[in-house]
Parts: structure tokens; sequence; C-alpha cells
């Protein structure tokens, strides 16, 4: 098998752990109650797209081939950065919608009974979910051999995470006041230590 081949074998494989990871944690949340909704039509605008840029131009391009003229060739190495940069997404994924629990939810909102988590992935970075998303749009531009369906997510993530981000914490400011605050000071946002 080439590596280019591969590459795309590995990055299928991670769209299904993906879904396979989120969907008991979708189900439940549909479940649990909401107290207040921030920014509706803005939140599904974003998701719209995260999911295009993860999603649909890489497979509009392995269902079309387009756009063909930005293919190229991978090495197994670009392979092996792309797979384990997937496996730190995925795993960092999980982590945080286990710690994250019941406040988790798909856009921004504030559960019924909604707590500041700041254990286990979100003791040194408040956004660990969007670490993952970013870890992801990364192996995705290792592991797709094609310009447009590699570069996509990282765009995407980009004006999801760049967009949101203000808006997610300052909501969690205005519940939580000064408990968010002091958390603020002691966490980065994505990056341990750094941002
Ligand atoms: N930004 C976080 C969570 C993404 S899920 C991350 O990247 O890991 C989005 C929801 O999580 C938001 O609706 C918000 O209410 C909730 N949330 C974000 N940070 C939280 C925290 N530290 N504790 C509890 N809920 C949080």
């Amino acid at each position: 098998m080439t590596a280019s081949h591969l590459g795309i074998y590995v990055w299928a494989i991670g769209v299904i752990a993906w879904f396979v990871i989120r969907y008991p944690y979708a189900r439940k949340a549909r479940r649990t109650a909401t107290v207040r909704s921030h920014g509706w039509s803005r939140e599904r605008i974003l998701l719209g797209v995260a999911t295009i840029g993860l999603f649909v131009v890489p497979v509009l391009w392995l269902a079309t081939g387009w756009p063909r003229g930005l293919n190229y060739d991978l090495n197994y190495a670009a392979v092996v950065v792309g797979a384990a940069l997937y496996g730190l997404s995925l795993w960092l994924f999980r982590r945080s919608h286990k710690d994250l629990g019941r406040q988790w939810s798909a856009s921004l909102e504030i559960r019924e009974s909604h707590q500041i988590v700041r254990a286990g992935v979100y003791r040194r970075i408040r956004h660990p979910m969007y670490a993952s998303f970013w870890l992801w749009a990364l192996a995705q531009a290792f592991l797709l051999p094609n310009a447009t369906a590699a570069l996509s997510g990282l765009v995407a993530i980009a004006i999801l995470f760049f967009t949101r981000i203000d808006f997610e914490e300052r909501m969690l400011t205005e519940a939580f006041g000064d408990d968010y605050r002091a958390y603020m000071r002691e966490t980065k946002r994505i990056i341990p230590g750094i941002y």
C-alpha cells in the first residue's frame, strides 16, 4: 500500500472513532436540561463550518477526486506523524468528554445545575476539547494527500475556535463570576503553560 492510501485509511478510521466516542455523550446531552443557550444561530453556523472543513471537503475530494490538480504523494513519515497526532487527539477528545460529563454541549449552553470542571484534562487548560480539534485538524493536514482536503480542517477549526472562544469564556464568567476568573488565572486556553 502506498503512503498516500495509508494516510487516507488512517484518516477514515479516525473519523469513525470520533463518532463512536461522541455518540453516547450526544445521546445523554439530549436528555440534559439547558438553562441558557448563547448565540444559537451563530453556533449553528460555526458547527456547520467545522463539519464542512473536517468532513465534507475531504469526503467530496475522496468521492469525486476534485480538485485533482492539488493532489500530491505522501511519505510514510508524514503518515506516522499524522497517526500519532490523531491518536493524541482522540485520547484528549474522549478524556474531555469524560471529565466535562453532563456540562458538555455541542453549542454554548449553561446546563441545569452546571458546575465548573477543573479536574482531569481541565486542570491546566480550559479548552482540552478544542485542543483535540486542533490536533485533529493538524493530523488531517498530515494524512490527506490533497492540498484542499488537507488544509480545510485547519481553516474550519481556526474559524470555530477564534469566533467562539471569547463568547464561551464570557458566558462562563457571567455564569460563575470569580470562580471562573480564578480558574482563568490558573490555566491557559489550549497549550499548557503557553497559550
Ligand atoms: N471549551 C471546552 C468545552 C467544550 S463543550 C473544551 O474545549 O474542552 C462546550 C460547553 O462546555 C459550553 O457550553 C460550556 O458551558 C461548557 N464548558 C466549557 N468549559 C467548562 C468548564 N471548565 N466547566 C464546565 N463547563 C464548561
